[in-house]
């Protein structure tokens, strides 16, 4: 076993008690972890600073000063002790409230001193409290010349009294280094490490610790991201590589009828350029023998429907069924809508199957299925449940892809020996080097361009005083003969809050637009199905103009007519979100609006969400400002995923490091697929290694 899978209350100088707070404060249980407790900064002692150069950014700096006068002021609890201090560029201030006698004594006016402190300002002047001091003399200097970088640590109030604070841990790491560094093991192959210039693993953990100078940081820094990134992406691709090889896929070796004839004859409009390309990868895929396990990504309105009809069409004509599943009952039931008016009647058959299909319905549905005679079957979570069999099931589109787990894709593979084509589609734009790493091992397609002749959202950012105008456009809009969402947040705190706050607006708005002039459907999560269902259709149907929602809509609904977005507190949601909504209109002929309404207090992030809304329609743009704002951790569907507990690298920080990795981990797998050359024995252990920081468990 390796030494750094050790309790941490074996280290030396350690202790039971003290390892039991660490444990709990810090989560330090093993030498590993311990290890691993990067400094979250180093203090700079190797220069001085000139008091004029101070500023109010800096971490503690050090600088030479003479002492010039002193005052004491204040009294009793008030008590403080202040020296000006001098050098050739400014004047400071140092403030003592505690062992003011002693300092008195020590200090002589007059005389220079190396001040070492955290600046603060005050009217405009440097302030140092409690400032480290000793006389200065060009000896002192000389002994000054080999003081480096300093790591502090975090350490919480509880771990003081252990003798654990920043100065503490540091002990403990200089214990755990001088005994064990020995046992830091390489784990990249030399040539890896020439190719990319990487410091050797036991350097960069001595430095990351301990810097000998700011360069010697940086190559650590550089040198542990860079095997961070790296065995991620081993073991991601890996994990691909594994699936293909054990798993076969169905071939679809020809392009028959069905494929033609809706190609040539029904297909209303020419295809955009991305959808050509994204429907050859997809005939690439499904023509090798393998399985293939693809994400496409394409902003709403970007027309991924009909290409995965258009791949549906290509498995029936090689003989097999396809299903399409969707996350809720509305979006199964709008796609079946869809699918069977592209594809006209008697052409091929399309069926339902939901929670709501009757027992009787559904047994027919399930022997059609199991016969092979019904080719494409849409419905929700109802198409995986175990009593639904397939005769031979050769493609399955997922839309909406956060929805569904793992688990659940899984699941459908088990229902053939060789299992299904998978295509998961997602509206929900990922950046790039966020999908490398979280679905690392799909292949990703994408549509990245509407189709021809769509009129682009207009987005407008209105202030609560501007409601009344708000209101005028509402009517304009209606008596054009549109209709409009209006949405209001959801914050899962508070859902009472969230029903008043819907409540409220609906009473506004229903005051406003009274009958019989106007009618709004109300829709929240507090609705049974049935209601929720009664009021959209209501709405699909147009004999309400106004749908008045909490975020329940958030999900593929598509009302062609709706050309109006109107969302309530908009500063209270996330950009990607906001995108979601806004993507609900600009699906008809007509131009359409996106109105955010926020109040006039909003913080940096919140302005600059609303403001990314208004400049730009372009879910990838989007989604990289939200990966920027929110950092890769909160990004939607990501925080239950281990892939994201990245310790040192910063996925958006290090995205051009992430890319060459993830090329340079591509060809080690091209060239050698079971790792069976011996440069790169090295990675099988690494792989197996317990000491790599990474949570192998959590990635699927
Ligand atoms: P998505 O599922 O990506 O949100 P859809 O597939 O529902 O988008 O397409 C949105 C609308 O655009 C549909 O009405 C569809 O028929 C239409 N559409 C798709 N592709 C094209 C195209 N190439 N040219 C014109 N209209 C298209
Ligand atoms: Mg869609």
């Amino acid at each position: 076993m390796s030494p750094f899978q050790t309790p941490i209350e074996y280290l030396k100088g350690m202790g039971l008690s003290r390892a039991d707070v660490l444990k709990k404060e810090l989560q330090i249980a093993t030498f590993e972890d311990l290890l691993r407790h990067f400094p979250y900064k180093y203090i700079d002692r190797t220069r001085f600073y000139k008091i004029r150069e101070i500023e109010p950014e800096l971490p503690h700096v050090q600088v030479i000063a003479r002492l010039t006068h002193k005052e004491l002021l204040g009294e009793k609890h008030t008590k403080r002790l202040i020296f000006q201090a001098q050098d050739d560029t400014g004047v400071m201030e140092l403030a003592w409230f505690q062992g003011i006698r002693w300092v008195e004594k020590a200090l002589i006016p007059g005389k220079a001193y190396i001040i070492f402190g955290k600046p603060t300002f005050f009217n405009g002047k440097v302030q140092m409290a409690h400032p480290e001091i000793e006389p200065y003399s060009a000896e002192v200097l000389q002994r000054k010349g080999n003081l480096t970088l300093q790591p502090a640590y975090s350490s919480t109030e509880k771990l003081k009294p252990f003798s654990l604070d920043s100065k503490g841990i540091q002990k403990l790491v200089a214990t755990l280094l001088e005994q064990y560094a020995k046992d830091i093991h390489e784990n990249l192959p030399l040539y890896i490490i020439n190719r990319f210039k990487l410091v050797s693993r036991v350097e960069a953990y001595r430095n990351i610790h301990f810097p000998e100078d700011a360069a010697a940081l940086n190559e650590a820094r550089h040198r542990l991201k860079f095997e961070e990134l790296f065995l991620l992406q081993l073991k991601l691709l890996k994990t691909k590589l594994h699936r293909t090889n054990k798993f076969k896929g169905n071939i679809f070796g020809t392009v028959g009828n069905y494929f033609n004839e809706f190609y040539h004859h029904k297909l209303p409009f020419e295809l955009t350029n991305s959808q050509k390309k994204v429907l050859k990868e997809i005939r690439q895929d499904t023509q090798r023998g393998v399985q293939m396990n693809r994400l496409l990504q394409g902003d709403v309105g970007s027309g991924k429907t009909v290409v995965a009809l258009m791949s549906m069409l290509i498995a029936i004509d090689n003989g097999f069924q396809t299903c399409i599943m969707a996350p809720t009952e509305i979006l199964a039931n709008q796609h079946y809508q869809t699918i069977k008016s592209l594809v006209g009647d008697d052409f091929v058959e399309v069926a339902l199957l939901t929670g709501s299909t009757k027992p009787k319905a559904r047994k027919i549905l399930h022997e059609r299925l199991e016969s092979g005679d019904l080719k494409i079957l849409i419905g929700t979570h109802a198409l995986i449940e175990d009593k639904v069999q397939y005769k031979n099931l050769g493609l399955v589109v997922i839309d909406e892809q956060h929805r569904f787990g793992v688990e659940q894709r899984a699941r459908l593979w088990r229902k053939n020996s060789i299992p299904p084509h998978i295509l998961v589609m997602t509206a929900t734009p990922i950046p790039r080097t966020l999908a490398m790493t979280l679905y690392g091992d799909l292949d990703i397609s994408i549509i990245d361009e509407l189709p021809a002749g769509r009129k682009p959202i207009e987005t407008h950012h209105l202030y609560e005083n501007q409601r009344l105008r708000m209101f005028g456009f509402m009517k304009q809009e209606i008596a054009k003969g549109r209709q409009i969402y209006v949405v209001y947040p959801l914050i899962q705190e508070s859902e009472k809050l969230d029903l008043k706050n819907l409540e409220d607006g609906a009473a506004v708005m229903s005051h406003e637009f009274p009958a019989p002039d106007y009618n709004i459907s109300i829709v929240h999560g507090k609705l049974k199905p049935h209601e929720k269902d009664y009021e959209m259709q209501r709405f699909i149907k147009h004999e309400t103009q106004i749908m008045v929602a909490t975020t329940v809509i958030e999900v593929g609904v598509n009302i062609p007519n709706a050309s109006v977005m109107i969302i309530e507190n908009a500063e209270r949601f996330g950009l990607s979100q906001l995108h979601q909504l806004r993507g609900r209109v600009g699906r008809g002929a007509e131009q359409s609006y996106c109105i955010l309404m926020s109040s006039h207090k909003l913080s940096a992030d919140g302005r600059k969400r609303l403001s990314t809304m208004v400049k730009t329609n372009n879910g990838f743009e989007i989604a990289e400002i939200d990966l920027e704002l929110r950092g890769p951790g909160n990004i939607e569907g990501t925080q239950q995923s281990g892939v994201l507990d990245l310790k040192i690298a910063n996925i958006v920080t290090d995205q051009q490091l992430l890319i060459q990795i993830r090329q340079c981990v591509e060809g080690i797998f091209e060239a050698d697929p079971q790792l069976a050359l011996p440069e790169n024995q090295i990675l099988h252990h690494s792989l197996q290694s317990k000491d790599q920081g990474l949570s192998w468990d959590k990635i699927s």
